[in-house]
């Protein structure tokens, strides 16, 4: 009896262990058949939806804000593992409230991004090619991340697709799953009329480590003998499930109409340019800049951070970006004041692309200074947990003192940063449309202000975030002489009145 239920116990192990690949490729060939990808080389999209900013919500609670996008192709050449994307976004009748490069889009924009194997480019607003060494990896998992790109890519040699059954949306389904460039683990959902409905992956992002990453696919229809959803894509979770609702942003891309759809279409395959193709990645530059007596712009990049020296101590205003440009940073921070730790990093906002290194100062010691209302996503999003796909410093080896909220000093309205000699001024900004709790920073002894997407001298017009910004100096009766941005250079206070009170 004992070795009888030995046995069947041995032969159940064995068919678990054997039978999930062969049942893996013959869900993923009855779903290339039934989506007309069997004879698949090439494909070109068009049509009309939607994006999501991510990282750039109003507030860390809401969705992120979105554009229209009034047209939208992709090509995509499977072979060759290339991409053409080109889509113009427009603001349409979508509320102006949070951020990101050149949201609220005052006229529409147009975007041309490239993929060719492990090179990625885009063409810049003079139709210039420009290489993106950092997107090259997030390119490819778009494309198989597609319905047809996840059925290639679970197909192709060596992908070595295992297989699971569940119950979803009330049917029951096949998840097939394989691992691509060596470390994405790429999910695919097929239902039981062999549509693709949902593809999951995680992304590495510098601010919520392995970001999840889902597209789901319903409404399939016919076009031209291939199977055409709705596009609908998610972007990290929305939690709003369980009140309160801390981290809000979930909704990143949409196609709704899709117009036309041309199968293995003639030049789909698309070659990088040489200058692309030979790019070097650009090393992290920290250019420093002296404000005054212990008082240093770190510039170089397109995110800037001030740094304040105190009696015993360092505090630096703003850790953008990510772990690298942090990094070379704080080098620079001890080399101009050795000896002295940072204690403090003030964050003016919960944007990503201001938020993206905060980790590494809380790494180095420091303890953050923000508005009160970021500090519940700080500590949930922040919090220390594993990071697969590009684990920084805090993920490998955690400050508990993290987890437990005791590295935080919170502002409502304003708070004050002193040695008796020098002095730093938080204060909270109001009716901001950008984002909410938006700080600034005002050191006295220069008569500067310290501030982020407020006013960048580059800027052409005015917008609302410079009215606004002026309204609050006037409330706060700040004697300001220059405004230094976490974009661009410094300007005399001058500059900036001319400025915003230029008509259009
Ligand atoms: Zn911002
Ligand atoms: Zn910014």
């Amino acid at each position: 009896m004992a070795t009888r239920l030995w046995l069947s116990l041995s032969l159940a192990a064995l068919t678990a262990a054997s039978a999930p690949a062969q049942d893996a490729r013959s869900a993923l060939q009855a779903a290339a058949k039934a989506m007309g990808v069997e004879n698949m080389r090439s494909i070109q999209y068009t049509g009309t939806g939607w994006q999501g900013m991510v990282g750039q919500n109003v507030a860390p609670d809401q969705d992120w804000p979105r554009v229209d996008l009034t047209s939208y192709t992709r090509t995509i050449d499977f072979d060759t593992m290339s991409s053409r994307e080109e889509y113009v976004r427009a603001q349409g009748n979508n509320p102006p409230r949070g951020g990101g490069a050149g949201f609220p889009f005052l006229t529409p924009q147009k975007v041309v991004n490239f993929v060719s194997g492990n090179v990625a480019w885009t063409l810049n607003a003079q139709g210039q090619p420009v290489a993106q060494p950092d997107a090259a990896e997030l390119r490819q998992i778009e494309v198989l991340t597609t319905p047809y790109g996840f059925l290639k890519g679970a197909m192709a040699p060596g992908a070595n697709p295992t297989m699971a059954t569940r119950r979803e949306y009330d049917q029951r389904v096949t998840v097939v799953s394989f691992v691509a460039l060596g470390k994405y683990r790429i999910n695919g959902t097929i239902n039981a009329q062999n549509m693709v409905q949902r593809v999951q992956t995680w992304i590495p992002n510098p601010v919520v480590g392995d970001l999840y990453y889902e597209n789901v696919y319903t409404n399939y229809h016919n076009v031209n003998g291939v199977q055409v959803p709705r596009f609908h894509q998610h972007q990290d979770y929305d939690d709003g499930g369980s009140l309160p609702n801390v981290s809000g942003g979930d909704h990143a891309f949409g196609l709704e109409t899709i117009s036309d759809v041309r199968l293995n279409v003639p030049n789909a395959a698309v070659t990088a340019p040489d200058a692309v193709r030979t790019a070097k990645p650009q090393p992290v530059r920290v250019e420093t800049q002296k404000l005054g007596e212990g008082l240093y712009l770190l510039a170089g990049g397109s995110h800037n951070s001030v740094a304040v020296e105190f009696t015993d101590h360092v505090a630096v205003i703003e850790a953008p970006l990510n772990e690298e440009r942090s990094l070379a940073v704080i080098e620079q921070v001890y080399t101009l004041m050795p000896n002295k730790p940072i204690r403090y990093v003030v964050n003016t906002h919960h944007h990503w692309d201001h938020l993206g290194g905060i980790r590494t100062y809380v790494h180095e010691g420091a303890t953050v200074i923000t508005h009160e209302g970021n500090k519940p996503y700080y500590q949930e999003v922040l919090r220390a947990r594993p990071w697969v796909l590009q684990p920084d410093r805090f993920a490998l080896h955690p400050p508990e003192e993290w987890s437990e909220g005791y590295i935080f000093e919170t502002v409502r309205e304003k708070y004050a940063l002193t040695d008796g000699s020098r002095t730093v001024e938080l204060h909270s900004i109001q009716g901001l449309a950008h984002a909410v709790g938006m700080l600034i920073a005002y050191i006295p002894r220069e008569k500067i202000v310290v501030q982020a997407d407020l006013y960048n001298p580059a800027a052409a017009a005015p917008n609302a975030s410079n009215r606004t910004f002026q309204q609050n100096l006037r409330r706060l009766r700040l004697d300001v002489a220059t405004i230094v941005g976490i974009h661009g250079p410094p300007a005399p206070m001058a500059q900036f009145q001319g400025f915003v009170t230029k008509t259009q």
